[in-house]
């Protein structure tokens, strides 16, 4: 055993602005709980519950015995930037070039690095309510201000346009966007898009498109900003390989941005990473590249899910439910129980051994709601709902 230290610990004071995610506490209770012998369903977790597809992982053993086991390129192997590029060049209808392109452990990286390279003290980052915590989690620790702006169910939890003119200022660094969304599903349409495009106008204000959901839509298609005429040189779009494929354990995402901002990128992936593990980069070439069928299978085996817990959640007194139009996630609303979030999530999991997530954990828009991953059987969903009906019955 060390001995006790006496020093106390002295820690600067942006480690206090860090914020945090809940999913990966209320994961960890919820396997203490299991631990002393009770049954929990899992709705927690953000990650797809199938396997990475066959020819994904056949291609990284390939390339673990071809030897790509070394360091690469901080900014990612050529041969991915290039797939990349032109997977989003057929994507979202804009000539991107390999340039533009760089790769990174996962797409949270992203995330980190645009903010921590763009925004500063004084300045205001504008961020979805509710939305990925991270993001706030972010701003507060580059020292800018968290701007947050509301969704509205009644809007299918899309963001107000004339609300988004109101938030923006001088002081306005970036945007963030993010569709399909986590926690809600909303997805922006081609209209919402364009509408808040117009808003941006000619400002020098960037905008960050969290698109890690694209291709998961159930109604309608997906539309970047990235499309929009004049927004090329204002984007960072970031995508990755993570719900799209299955591999949320691989670490692998991408941002596409002007090759000005990828070198701060790319210093920055010096001074953290180094690298994205190379025999995963090759494997990621044959994600894109490979056969896309096992992509459909899943959003449509999601599609499914939703279709069967949406209504079922609908079903049980004091919730009500909107059909979300992607991602893989739904956000009931439960005003009507009169419970706080975070009291019912913890009474779900503690009594009724469904493991879900306060609203409120996503910012203070999202109070009044849970967030339900489906990322899980359609029989464990069965079970999930019967078990909150009958603690419902009992209890409220
Ligand atoms: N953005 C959103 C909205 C997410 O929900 C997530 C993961 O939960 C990410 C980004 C990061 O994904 P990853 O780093 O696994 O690629």
């Amino acid at each position: 055993m060390q001995p006790m230290t006496k020093q106390e610990l002295r820690l600067a004071d942006r480690a206090s602005r860090l914020g945090t995610e809940s999913a990966f506490e209320v994961l960890v209770k919820a396997r203490a709980i299991e631990q002393k012998g009770k049954d929990v369903i899992h709705l927690e977790i953000g990650e797809p519950d199938f396997e990475t597809p066959a020819n994904i992982v056949e291609a990284a053993v390939r390339a673990l015995h071809e030897g790509w086991t070394h360091y690469g390129p901080p900014v990612g192997l050529p041969s991915l930037r290039e797939a990349v590029a032109q997977y989003i060049s057929e994507s979202r209808g804009v000539e991107v070039q390999p340039g533009e392109v760089i790769i990174t452990p996962g797409g949270k990286p992203i995330l980190f690095f645009s903010i921590m390279a763009l925004a500063q003290p004084e300045d205001e980052v504008i961020y979805p309510d509710p939305g990925f915590p991270i993001y706030e989690s972010v701003i507060r620790y580059a020292g800018a201000r968290p701007v947050p702006i509301p969704l509205h169910e009644e809007k299918d939890f899309r963001l107000d346009v004339d609300q988004l003119a109101s938030l923006i200022t001088d002081r306005t660094r970036l945007i963030i966007l993010n569709s399909p969304q986590n926690p809600t599903g909303g997805v922006l349409s081609k209209q919402d898009i364009r509408e808040i495009a117009e808003v941006i106008g000619e400002r020098n204000i960037m905008v960050l498109s969290d698109e890690i959901y694209s291709r998961l839509i159930f109604d309608g298609e997906h539309y970047s900003i990235l499309s929009e005429p004049g927004f090329r040189d204002r984007t960072i779009l970031l995508d990755g390989f993570s719900k799209t494929y299955a591999m949320t354990g691989w670490r692998m995402g991408y941002g596409i941005m002007r090759p000005e901002l990828i070198a701060h990128m790319t210093r920055l992936m010096t001074n953290v990473n180094s690298c994205t593990a190379s025999f995963t980069q090759i494997a990621g070439i044959e994600a894109l590249q490979g056969n896309q069928s096992s992509v459909a299978r899943m959003r449509d085996e999601f599609q499914k899910r939703r279709d069967v817990f949406v209504p079922g959640l609908n079903r049980i007194p004091g919730f009500s439910c909107r059909l979300p139009k992607g991602a893989f996630y739904v956000f009931p609303n439960i005003t009507q129980t009169s419970w706080p979030s975070k009291k019912l999530a913890d009474a779900l999991l503690e009594e009724a051994g469904v493991a879900c997530l306060s609203g409120a954990a996503f910012g203070d828009a999202g109070e009044g709601y849970l967030r339900f991953s489906i990322a899980n059987s359609l029989e464990n969903l069965t079970k999930a709902l019967d078990r909150i009906e009958q603690w419902v019955k009992k209890a409220l």
